[in-house]
């Protein structure tokens, strides 16, 4: 863990810079997020400063991952929403730009032109096995 004095989710969660605040505990908190895509777009985080997913004690993760559920009824409720996007932007070339571990809750209503896909890929032959032993090898 890499704590830094300048970092604006660890200002957040010390209350020195303001948050529209949802909801806290030992282990996380959340907020709406400045610049929403929807209207509430929510932040949660978890209150001590790491910068991956991956770096994140599997306790901790899971504790801040248990709150995913009740926020997402609570926002969804709210804003009336059909649905929504959670996700993790981790690492800059994934989009991730505040270098503090955070979930998005992005309330989607159809029609609401924010998209959401991808251009997908396929498989060469052999290639889905060989990357399955690979990851394999990384999970033993
Ligand atoms: P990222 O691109 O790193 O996944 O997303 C960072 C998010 O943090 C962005 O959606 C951005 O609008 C939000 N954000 C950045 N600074 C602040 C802030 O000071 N307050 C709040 N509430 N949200 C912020
Ligand atoms: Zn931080």
């Amino acid at each position: 863990m890499t704590e830094t004095t300048d970092c604006v989710f660890c200002k957040i969660a010390a209350g020195q810079i303001p948050s529209h605040r949802l909801f806290e505990d030992a282990d996380c908190f959340s907020f709406l997020d400045i610049s929403p895509l929807a209207e509430g777009h929510t932040l949660l985080v978890p209150k001590r400063h790491f910068q991956s997913l991956a770096d994140v004690p599997e306790d901790l993760l899971g504790r801040t991952f248990m709150a995913l559920p009740r926020l997402v009824r609570a926002v969804t409720a709210a804003t009336e929403a059909e649905g929504c996007n959670v996700l993790v932007n981790d690492g800059r070339v994934a989009g991730q730009v505040v270098p503090h571990v955070h979930i998005h809750v992005i309330p989607r209503l159809k029609g609401d032109s924010l998209g959401y896909r991808w251009n997908t890929g396929a498989y060469p032959e052999g290639r889905a096995e060989e990357l399955c032993a690979r990851i394999g090898q990384g999970l033993q």
